[in-house]
This record gives structure tokens, sequence and C-alpha cells, in this order.
């Protein structure tokens, strides 16, 4: 007996089944590829070797190329032009012979030549300023980009040299060996760009009303290109927008400027009592031990009175870094000063703003803090900061990062006043650029080639560190705002772009130059994939230490993104292959929804399927064991009697069951009344963990999460049993909209009304 109702059992299974393949076969003839959402990357990823390991950490034979620079670097103010001379020593570290050096020259893509004006697909604007206007269509060219006076070896004799565009090719006299050092010499000059009206990411900004200039000097010298296990040489051009790979060094740089200017740049600065007068270094003394409130070095009343002396004196700042990735200086005689040291593990760092009193009083009061809580959060998310100083520079519309040094943006208005906007504007991209001292200036990806890397990191970053900053400094906030109002990060902040024309999405692994909507793209859809993963599918715990032992492993080296994926995973024991397919490899949105929920109540008599079943094939009733059937609620075979049943009392198998449990399982027996299957859909193609919350009659709820892995047999809707003691009156999926869910109007049952935006307006007008 027993053995023919086991029989019959997984009849009804298979028959079942067959039935399903047999109509799957007759829709898809042909076979078709792994197109599992949780299939491992193996076809995207390269293979681990010696320059890089499986695990995502550097391998044992992993090498980077040294460049160090010894710069003269002289600012012409009254015509805004600068030259220097510099003498570069390459140290060959690959294992790879090498015939000639690439030498980037990023002031090419301003010269009249330049191909990038070229590239931009751009129709009649409707509404221009009229600096647009002049720019483009009635000025001519500028007389832009480097002029390369020389390029000769440490003989003083000529090097062979070919310059196309924004590369240059410099023939070494010898092939470099693997251990080769080479030395060689560029003397250059530029016309320095306005970067307010033409743009550019360094340049000067003039204030009309005093005649001045306020310089933020970057991509200024012929600097290395990286040459790598990846990339070979990374010599893909500079067209404007993708930004910079380079390798690390140490610099000596002299900057002689007009002896009344105001200068910090990236390192150490090694003639400080030459430069700065007893006043200033008394005021420096003091910062040094400041903690909480900035020191003025520079004030106000100073800098208005120098912005009148325009001197034909100049003076020489003497600068020494080590380990630095690229170089950037700030030079005015319109700037005001200010330090406080931060404490970064057992050593002060000094936090310090430079900005033309245009920016006050907005910059003396915030600047400085912001610097001073970045390095603190990023460092405890990474590796204690590792240089002595950070310094945020105003400059109108900039917002850039160089080692040590960035420019931001964020200005009052003439009589100081400013809004919401301007001031969290500013607070957000100090905290951005000071944070890019993390990535890439430390952590050193190829901006060239994965925008992503540095600004997508960064800004997940960005957003921990403007929540940090809020906590800290509440009075930072205006009135209406209790934490800061981050503009990325948060998941439902990116529902437009991920829900948005797909033939302006691009996967986020897609090159800089090259990508739709570059900030959503490279900065927000990274930073808030990194945020979800984070909070809602790793957790904080796994989370944090992946994400600091990447930044520990490739701190002052070159990572790829495939370091970064590998090392996630490596360090948490969460297989997130199908997570980094989904959000980084395609244009998929999430959207998970509740399709269906049937009510069932359980009976021992046979329900309608299994009547069907037996008339089929000649089977009596008492052919069969004792069963649980399941009755959908308003099915042929409910009754409402069912309804207040527990499985106790409506089940004839009751002894049956119970003696399969053990003394131990008795205790814990549960008494369901309430049987659900619930239908989840998902009409997104980004698998996720299905986050559910169940509220109960008596008004509790509990939220469940099943997860991402749910989907891995089925992609487009899934099936969830519950038993409950106690009914359920509604069902939400994603109720704190943590998972970017671009549509939530299927993520409730009973489905609520939402209003539509007509009704609503008649609500308005009428009421
Ligand atoms: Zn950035």
């Amino acid at each position: 007996m027993k053995k023919i109702a086991y029989y019959f059992l997984s009849v009804v299974f298979i028959t079942s089944g067959v039935f399903a393949q047999n109509q799957e076969q007759q829709e898809r003839k042909k076979g078709h590829t792994n197109t599992n959402k949780f299939k491992q990357l193996y076809d995207e990823f390269s293979t681990p070797n010696m320059y890089r390991a499986a695990s995502g950490a550097p391998g044992v034979a992993y090498y980077q190329q040294q460049a160090d620079y010894k710069m003269d670097i002289v600012l012409d103010d009254k015509n805004a032009r600068l030259s220097g001379f510099e003498t570069i020593t390459y140290t060959n570290n690959s294992p790879d012979v090498l015939k000639y050096l690439w030498v980037q020259l990023d002031q090419n893509q301003r010269a009249k030549d330049s191909k990038s004006p070229l590239i931009e697909s751009s129709g009649v604007a409707p509404v221009l300023t009229p600096s647009q206007f002049a720019n483009d269509y009635i000025k001519g060219p500028l007389e832009r980009g480097f002029n390369i006076e020389e390029v000769k070896d440490t003989n003083g004799k000529p090097l062979k040299h070919m310059i196309n565009r924004t590369m240059m090719r410099v023939e070494l006299p010898k092939a470099m060996k693997s251990g080769d050092k080479f030395s060689f010499s560029i003397k250059w000059w530029y016309n320095i760009n306005n970067h307010v009206d033409e743009g550019g990411r360094s340049g000067y900004e003039y204030f009309p009303k005093d005649g001045n200039r306020a310089y933020v000097i970057a991509q200024f010298f012929p600097r290395m290109a990286v040459y790598s296990d990846v990339e070979g040489w990374q010599n893909s051009q500079f067209w404007g927008r993708d930004e910079f790979a380079l390798p690390f060094g140490d610099y000596e740089v002299n900057i002689t400027v007009p002896a009344d200017h105001i200068l910090d740049a990236t390192g150490k600065l090694l003639n400080r009592k030459e430069v700065f007068t007893k006043t200033m270094m008394d005021r420096y003394e003091r910062a040094k031990k400041s903690y909480t409130e900035p020191v003025i070095i520079v004030n106000q009343a100073e800098a208005e009175a120098a912005e009148k002396g325009f001197s034909n004196q100049t003076k020489t700042w003497r600068f020494k870094a080590e380990n630095v990735r690229d170089y950037g200086f700030a030079t005015s005689r319109k700037f005001i000063w200010d330090m406080m040291a931060v404490k970064i593990g057992d050593k002060d760092v000094m936090a310090v703003s430079m900005y033309p009193k245009e920016g006050n009083p907005l910059w003396e009061e915030w600047s400085t803090k912001a610097v001073a809580s970045t390095l603190e959060t990023y460092s405890r998310m990474t590796f204690d900061y590792p240089y002595h100083k950070a310094i945020s520079v105003h400059a109108d519309q900039q917002g850039m990062e160089y080692p040590m040094i960035c420019w931001n943006y964020g200005r009052p208005d003439d009589d100081g006043n400013y809004s919401d906007r301007t001031k969290y504007g500013m607070m957000g991209v100090i905290i951005h650029e000071v944070g890019h001292n993390f990535f890439p200036m430390i952590v050193n990806s190829d901006e060239r080639q994965w925008t992503w890397m540095d600004e997508g990191l960064n800004t997940f970053l960005q957003y921990v560190a403007e929540q940090d900053f809020g906590e800290k400094h509440p009075k930072a906030l205006s009135p209406q705002h209790e934490s800061f109002p981050s503009d990325r990060g948060p998941a439902h902040l990116i529902v437009p772009y991920m829900g948005g024309n797909q033939d302006y999405i691009a996967p986020i692994m897609t090159k800089g130059l090259n990508t739709y909507q570059f900030g959503n793209n490279a900065y927000g859809k990274p930073a808030t994939a990194l945020n979800i993963l984070r909070e809602t599918v790793m957790g904080r715990e796994l989370f944090d230490y992946a994400f600091k032992e990447y930044a520990n492993r490739w701190m002052f080296k070159h990572p790829t993104p495939e370091d970064f994926f590998r090392t996630m995973e490596d360090a948490s024991a969460f297989d997130l292959d199908w997570f980094w397919r989904g959000w980084f490899y395609t244009t998929d949105w999430v959207d998970i929804g509740i399709k269906e929920v049937k009510k069932y109540y359980v009976s021992s008599e046979p329900n309608a399927y299994m009547k069907e079943f037996m008339k089929e094939r000649g089977i009596s009733e008492n052919q069969l064991r004792p069963l649980v059937y399941m009755v959908e609620e308003g099915s042929e075979d409910f009754k409402e009697d069912m309804k207040n049943q527990t499985p106790s009392e409506a089940l004839s198998v009751k002894e049956y069951i119970m003696d399969n449990f053990t003394p131990e399982e008795q205790k814990n027996i549960k008494s369901p009344k309430y049987f659900y299957n619930i239908t989840f859909e998902k009409p997104g193609g980004l698998v996720m963990p299905i986050i559910v919350e169940y509220t109960y009659a008596d008004g509790t709820s509990k939220t469940v999460t099943y997860p991402a892995q749910i989907w891995r047999f089925n992609d487009n809707e899934v099936k969830k049993a519950i038993a409950s003691e106690k009914e359920i009156v509604s069902i939400k999926v994603d109720p704190n909209l943590e998972t970017a869910d671009i549509d939530t109007s299927n993520n409730s049952w009973p489905k609520e009304v939402t209003q539509s935006q007509f009704d609503q307006f008649k609500d308005k007008i009428n009421g």
C-alpha cells in the first residue's frame, strides 16, 4: 500500500514536468548558449597570471614603471604663459625591452590643429551665453598647446622624437632592458587657457574688477605614459573628456611666480622660511596645533591689499613630493589661505584651503572642515591618508583632482549670499575631489580606459563621507535637512537613469570616451551599485572588509576592474559574478513585483486535481495512502469552514505527520492556518534579492530577503509557498526603496491604488 502511494506521487510530479517540457520544445526548436545570469565571468575576465592573481591581488611578478621628475617652472603672469625645463628619469621595471618611450602632451588637446572639436556632434543650440556664442562662432582658434623647444639626453644630445597629437614618441639611443634607467630632458612652454571661457581642467580665471588672475595649473608638463602588463603603452589619445593614466614617481619642482603671489602645490614646501613672512610663519605654527578650527595664514584684508600690487619681483617656491602620480599647483595674489591639523592614525595631516575673496563667506567657514572630515572618513574606509597635506582650492566651475591638491566650485553671489544648492554643491565637490586622493591618486587605476574605477568608487565613498560630514557638523546643514542631502548614492536617485531610454545608456564597463550620460554612467550608477551591494546584498561587515582589502592591496599600484571584482569576492566568500555582470556589463534595470497571491487551505479529501488524476488512470481512493490536499480559496473544492481550521483540526493525517517528528521537533511544532502561493515576477533584466515585507492582520510585520539566486532557474517569475499562523493582509516588495526598482506599481499586494497625476491635479484645484 505504501509503495503504491509513493508510486502515484512521483507520477504526479513527472507528468506535469513532461508536459511543460513538450510545450517548451515546441516553442523553441534551436538550442541556446548559456545565458544564465549566474554563470561565472570566465568569458569576460582575462585569465589570471603571474602579474595579476586569481584572488584579485597583485601577482608574484607584478611590476610597475617609475618616472621621476626634476622641474623648473616659470609663470609669466603678464602674458599668462608657462614655461618649464624638466628632467625625467624613467625606470624600466618591466621584463620587456623598450625601444622608445611615450610622453603625454595633454596641452595639445587645445592646440589649433586639435581634432577634439571635430568629433563632437554639435547642432545649433537655441540659447547661448555671450562667451559660448563668441567661442562657437566668432573667435578664431587661439594659440594653445605645447611648444616643445628641445628633447635631449643628459649629455645635451638631441633625441629623435615624433609628436602624434597628444602623444610624443621619444626614440631611445639604446633599447632599455629590464631594470635600466634612462634620463632625458624636455624644454617647453605654452599659453595658459582661461578655464572659465575656454574650458579645461586647469588654467586661469580672470577677475576684471581688479585685473588679477587666479591660476589652477595641471597637465602642464610633458608626462610619462603608463607601460603595464595590461595595455603595454597606454597611449590612447587625450580627447578632453576621459582622464589620465600616469605612473608613480618622485618630484622635485621649483616654481617661480610674482613675488606677491600665494602658492601651494603637490609636495612638501622646502623653503617655507624664504617664501613666508614672519606673521605667516607664526600663524602656520599655530595651525599645526589647531584640530577643530582652521587658522588663517593669509587673511582677506591682506589678500585684498595684495590684489593691487602687481609686483615685478619674483619668488621661487621649492617642493619635493614622493610617490605621487601627478603634479598640480595653484597661485595668485588674490588667495586667502587657511589650515588646520587633522589626526589620521598616529600622524597629523594638514587640511588646507586657498580661495579668492569671491569664495567668502562660504569658503572660510566650511572648506577646510570638509577637507579634514573627508580625510577621516576615507581613511577609515580604506587606509590612513599617507600624504602630509590635502588642499582645496576654489576655482570657478572647476571640480578636479591632483595629488594633495584639488580645484572646487561653489561661489556666493557678489553680496556674499548663497543658496542651499551652492552650499551643498561646494561641500559635495570638496569631499569628492579630496576623496580622489585615494582613487585614483593612490589606488592608481587607468582613468583613460575606465572612468568608473575612480569616479564610481570615489562617488560611493563621497556619499559615505557626506553623511559623516553632516553628522559631525550639524551647523553645516540647513534647518530643513536632518542629514546631508547627497545627490548620488541612495538607490532611488538612479531610477530615472536606469529606467530611461536604452538608446542613450551604455554599460558601466565602457571606455570613458564612449559612454553616454557620463555622470550617470561613470559616477552615479557604479556608486549606487556599490551602495546597494553594501547595504542590501552583502551587508556592511562583509562589504567594508573586502573594499578595504582592495584599497590596501592596490595602494600605490595600478589595479584593473577584474582586480576589484575578484578581491570583493575573495575577501568575502560572496559569489558576486551575477552582480558584476548585471550592473557593470549590461544596461539592464531592476523591476521586481508581485504577480499573484493565492490563498490555500488544507484538506484530507482528494481535491479536483487528484480526482481527475485518478479517473484518468482508473485508480480508486482506497489505493491511495493518506495525502494532504491544498485547496485554493474560491475553487470548487473550497468550503467556507476551511478558513478557521488549523491543520490538526482539518486533517485526518495528524497522527501520521506527528509520528514522523522527534520529541524535540514536537516542541517547536507550529499550527499555521493560512497558506499562500505567492508569484513574484521580474520584468526587469537585473537579478536582485527579493526583499519582501509581510504585514499581518494584527498589525505586525516581518521582512524576508530571498537571495538573488532565487532567480537561477527562472528569470521571469518565481513562486514562494508561505504557511502562516496569522493572516497576511498585505505584501510589499522592496518596502524601503533600496534596490533601484524602476517601477513600483507592481510592488504591492493588494495593489495600492495610486492616484494618476491628473486626479491629483483635480484634487488640488478642487481642494
Ligand atoms: Zn571625480
